[in-house]
């Protein structure tokens, strides 16, 4: 490795384990290298001996994990010849989208659904000058139609369907790995199409297996894209563990969910495009699927903010929120290591953060009395 300082993405940084060429122009941002933050107060709160960490991925360049798959799925449609891309969204993979685009000098169509998207999100794709085309109907409307669309028309699709996404997120389980010495006992993410706990699936086995070999021996995950097949396990994988919010939670249902509701916009998904993979996730790791109320997902964020000074969006809290209920009924046990994963900025989303802040805006006058009244009454 000759000595960089300048950290420049993550397809530099994981290049021989992506499918890249050695020409081939990469789009980046800068993307991946997110910090892992190991809970200090949180386990103290709530009494158990267990090692939390948080992958904070609201830190990437567009403010969610949806960078890491999108530097490689724009790389690869600019690679291809491609002039635009598109997106079905619930927000983040739009504002993805919009960025590397723009950055490539492309065009990216994005579909949203009316009303259903956190303001910093709509804010990002409008900015980076993306077409924003809303419809009346939610997530998984618009993932369908573009899948009709792009069979008509010259586009790209960017979702995490397209498989070069899958390859980016997995750098992910990478980082974990390097950062720890060894992979987390449990694995904790948010899930919506379940195309992120499938690409982190998919990052630990390559990265424990012999030779950086991919473990599964006919792998359905990688779709042909992983530089490796075969080769024996070594190191330790994670127990992968998804959850979902309880209004939109197809996989504790066991079925679709046509009508899914929550405060957790990102995840509001009832037909999950990585469905089949997601179940072989959780078979293979020896993981789980549970589910977590509005409540609980908001308690959670608020915990991590007020208490760790971390402040992710309300999808993103879904992960610590399922975690802290198994680690309180003993379901992951004490002495556990654990990694929540954090998929989006708080700062997305700032409607729902001042609706559910509890401390009330203390209005004085600009007068050192009043404003000293205020601090001694607060303290
Ligand atoms: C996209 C997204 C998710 C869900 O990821 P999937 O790969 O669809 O399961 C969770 N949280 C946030 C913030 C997201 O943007």
């Amino acid at each position: 490795m000759p000595f960089r300082t300048r950290y420049t993405g993550l397809i530099d940084r994981y290049r021989d384990r992506l499918p890249v060429h050695d020409d081939t122009r990469i789009i980046s941002l800068g993307e991946g290298n997110t910090p892992l933050i190991r809970l200090n107060n949180i386990p103290r709160i709530v009494g158990k001996e267990v090692d939390i960490y948080v992958k904070y991925e609201g830190l990437n360049p567009t403010g969610s994990f949806k960078d890491r798959g999108m530097t490689m799925a724009v790389t690869k449609a600019v690679e291809e010849g491609s002039k635009a891309i598109i997106c079905a969204s619930t927000g983040n993979t739009s504002a993805a989208a919009a960025a590397y685009a723009a950055r490539a000098g492309i065009t990216a169509f994005v579909l949203i659904p009316d009303g259903k998207i956190a303001m910093g999100k709509l804010a990002q794709a409008m900015m980076h000058g993306s077409v924003v085309i809303q419809i009346k109907g939610n997530f998984d409307d618009g993932m369908r139609l573009v899948k009709e669309v792009a069979d008509q028309a010259p586009v790209t699709i960017v979702n995490s369907i397209n498989p070069y996404r899958l390859q980016g997120q997995k750098t992910a389980a990478f980082e974990i790995v390097e950062e720890l010495g060894r992979a987390p006992d449990y694995h904790c993410l948010p899930v919506g199409n379940a195309g992120n706990i499938t690409a982190h699936w998919i990052g630990y086995c390559e990265y424990s297996s012999a030779s950086g070999d991919h473990v599964t021996e006919a792998c359905t995950f990688c779709k042909g894209h992983c530089k490796y097949a075969g080769g024996a396990v070594v190191g330790n994988r994670p127990k992968m563990i998804g959850y979902q919010a309880a209004g939109s939670a197809p996989f504790m249902r066991g079925a679709m969910v046509d009508d899914p509701e929550t405060v957790a916009t990102a995840i509001r998904i009832g037909h999950p495009q990585s469905w089949d993979s997601a179940w072989k996730v959780k078979e293979e790791s020896g993981g789980w699927f549970d589910e977590c109320t509005d409540a609980e997902i908001l308690a959670a964020q608020k915990l991590l903010a007020e208490k760790e000074g971390v402040f992710c969006e309300p999808a993103s809290a879904t992960s610590l929120a399922g975690a802290l209920r198994d680690i309180q009924t003993g379901k992951i046990p004490e002495g556990s290591s654990i990694v929540c994963t954090l998929t989006g900025h708080g700062l997305k989303d700032p409607d729902t953060a001042i609706a559910q802040s509890t401390r009330p805006l203390v209005n004085v006058e600009a007068k050192l009395d009043q404003v000293k009244r205020a601090i001694l009454d607060n303290m």
